[in-house]
């Protein structure tokens, strides 16, 4: 289904799955900003988004609240009031929990949950209706040793999207996808020790997904078909997590 004429608002669009996500969402006509904190690949990825679309970028952290709303206002100035929003900007951390300094944990948390909070703040103080779409991970369902602030925030994000889902019903749907293990420069395999590697790998399916299985979710979410779904989590993670 076409996304024409829509909005679509990306965080951390420039690479990985925001990247796949946000040209996902070009192909179907939308008009697509997305946000980064500088990174040097954002000129092509916006290159091929304008390939596809209109499209635009801006350099915002989202863990800073006046980086948000100029964000927000920039991407509005240009292309109207938003009707989607991806949360998809994170971080990952991994040290044992006696070594992870306080700024590490804070610095996560203020990354992946304040970020999403920041956003969709800002999203609701200008959309009349639409689409949060909030990307967790499996790991905040599974939790992973040495992972404290990363799978925190992803808990939360899950019940950040809960919550959500019912204040702002019914005009804003809210859901979450937990991705399990895909390969990014966040998650890649070669980075990976052999242990990591092998729990990455213990799941039905036995290997990582790609950008764009998440990217297809994302659009599912964001399109007509999900008229009725709302405060769900979806797990696309070769089998990961089964609830
Ligand atoms: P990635 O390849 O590291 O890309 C992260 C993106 O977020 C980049 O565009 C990055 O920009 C941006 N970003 C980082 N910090 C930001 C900030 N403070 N403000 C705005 N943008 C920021 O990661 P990914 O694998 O695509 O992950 C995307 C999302 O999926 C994350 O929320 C992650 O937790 C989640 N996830 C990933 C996996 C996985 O296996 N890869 C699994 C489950 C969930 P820069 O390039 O400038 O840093």
């Amino acid at each position: 289904m076409s996304l024409a004429g829509k909005v679509a608002l990306v965080t951390g669009g420039s690479r990985g799955i925001g990247r796949a996500i946000a040209l996902a969402l070009a192909r179907k006509r939308a008009k697509v900003a997305f946000c980064h904190p500088g990174d040097p690949a954002a000129g092509a990825t916006l290159s091929e988004i304008q390939g596809l679309s209109m499209g635009m970028e801006q350099t915002a952290d989202v863990s800073d609240e006046a980086a948000v709303e100029a964000f927000f206002d920039a991407a509005t100035d240009a292309f109207g009031p938003p009707d989607i929003l991806v949360n998809n900007a994170g971080i990952l951390r991994q040290s044992p929990l006696a070594k992870t300094g306080v700024e590490e944990f804070d610095r996560v948390i203020a990354v992946n949950l304040r970020g999403t909070f920041l956003a969709s703040r800002a999203f609701v103080r200008r959309a009349q209706a639409g689409r949060i779409i909030n990307i967790a991970s499996d790991l905040g369902i599974l939790g992973r040793e040495e992972m404290s602030a990363y799978t925190a925030s992803k808990g939360a994000i899950i019940a950040l999207t809960r919550t959500l889902a019912r204040e702002l019903a019914p005009n804003i749907l809210v859901n979450a996808i937990a991705p399990g293990s895909i390969e990014t420069d966040m998650t890649s395999p070669a980075s990976m020790s052999p242990e990591q590697l092998a729990k990455d790998m213990a799941t039905p399916l036995a290997r990582f997904g790609q950008p764009e299985d998440i990217a297809a979710m994302a659009c599912f979410l964001a399109g007509a078909e999900s008229n009725f779904v709302t405060g769900q989590c979806f797990g696309v993670n070769g089998g990961s997590v089964m609830t």
